[in-house]
């Protein structure tokens, strides 16, 4: 039996993690953590009693309490590097949709869980602390956003010499063919292929998601930005691909559902049978792939500008993208203005090398200096 402890437990990723363990069979769920949803993290501890329980947002604490009494129930993220210093476990599954919990991650490597990371802020804010803790710790943290789970699959027993380019493919959302101006929160919220939480189908339709997805790409398999290139795949089915010295191009295909590459994440370097059906390509019969328009979409170049920065402007670059679609969800922000905002922020931030907390400091900064652009159109508007 492996145990697992899941960040993010009533998400997106946390639901599918749950599906996918219970097909396994053989992992049993030892601790359980979400933001706030804690009517769904109750009906989950119920059923898969795990030892803990940890709810990040200490406002409905003391309901969780009542309902799960006699249960180890933590609060906080404090609760969450609680629940890992404690709890017996081999694997941990990072799914929060934003940095939260960094300590408790960082904590997990350490005692060498397996990381499986589906969390892609942490490695854009934090990448260079996190990677080298990793290989400090010879732990193995292994991708469950599907681009980056293609790309460790198809770089498995390489040597990185040999890689020439990492081909990220991103199905271009639902802004793809039509114009961004005056769009409505309904048409954001819609993704073409997947169904995500609210924050990563904004950043899909924004293509700050891929942006973000070019940084952890650099960070995870230690490949320079330049080699770093997105190509724009409506179909979602080939989900990244590495090119190699000889000009060999090596790719990943199934039919996008994050229960593979969340499965991969937990057997790797095994495979077993799975609940995703198998892709049928005579029934798909055309794959295309193209050039991104990056005047559309200019969020994407931001990453590499980030990159080239280097320091805490990763950091701001979340930060600052992930207050404006909060903004955005808010109705404060109009949808072509998150770009706007975040190219802002990053040309005000004066980059700072450091730890953990003064990453955390530039990502707080960055959020602050969003919401001040904010009230200063809101001011000007009315
Ligand atoms: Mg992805």
């Amino acid at each position: 039996m492996k145990r697992v402890v899941i960040f993010g437990s009533t998400g997106s990723i946390g639901l599918n993690t749950i599906e996918v363990l219970k097909y396994l069979k053989n992992y049993k769920i030892v601790g359980l953590a979400t933001y706030s949803n804690y009517k769904k993290l109750i009906h989950q501890v119920l059923e898969m009693k795990p030892e803990y329980a940890v709810l990040v947002d200490r406002k409905y604490c003391s309901e969780l309490r009542k309902a799960l009494r006699g249960k180890k129930v933590l609060c906080g993220e404090d609760g969450l590097l609680e629940m890992i210093e404690k709890v017996h476990a081999d694997t941990l599954v990072a799914a929060f949709s934003s940095a939260i919990g960094i300590y408790a991650i960082l904590s997990a490597i350490k005692k060498g869980l397996r990381i499986c990371l589906a969390t892609k802020e942490i490695l854009v804010s934090f990448g260079e602390i996190v990677m080298k803790e990793v290989k400090n710790n010879c732990a193995q943290l292994i991708p469950i956003d599907s681009e980056h789970s293609a790309i460790f699959q198809c770089l498995e027993g390489r040597n990185p010499a040999e890689v020439d380019k990492i081909i990220l493919t991103a199905s271009g959302g639902p802004f793809l063919k039509r114009s961004i101006k005056n769009v409505c929160k309904s048409d954001v919220l819609k993704h073409p292929v997947w169904k995500m939480g609210k924050k990563i189908t904004v950043d899909s339709a924004t293509m700050m998601n891929k942006a973000l997805e070019i940084i952890e790409a650099h960070y995870l398999f230690g490949i320079p930005p330049d080699k770093i290139k997105v190509v724009i795949h409506p179909e979602a089915i080939c989900h990244s691909i590495v090119q190699f010295i000889d000009g060999s191009l090596i790719g990943q295909f199934s039919l996008p559902d994050m229960k593979l590459p969340i499965q991969y994440a937990l057997t790797a370097p095994e495979r077993k049978p799975s609940l995703v059906k198998s892709l049928e390509l005579d029934k798909i019969r055309q794959l295309n792939f193209f050039t991104p328009d990056y005047e559309k979409f200019p969020g994407l170049l931001f990453a590499y500008d980030a990159l080239r920065i280097g320091k805490s402007m990763p950091a701001v670059l979340n930060g600052a993208n992930e207050e404006a679609v909060k903004a955005f969800l808010a109705d404060k922000l109009k949808f072509h203005e998150i770009p706007v905002v975040i190219k802002k922020a990053m040309s005000v931030h004066k980059p700072i090398s450091g730890g953990i907390e003064e990453y955390m400091e530039a990502e707080m900064w960055a959020k602050k200096f969003v919401n001040s652009v904010i009230a200063r159109k809101e001011k000007k508007c009315y």
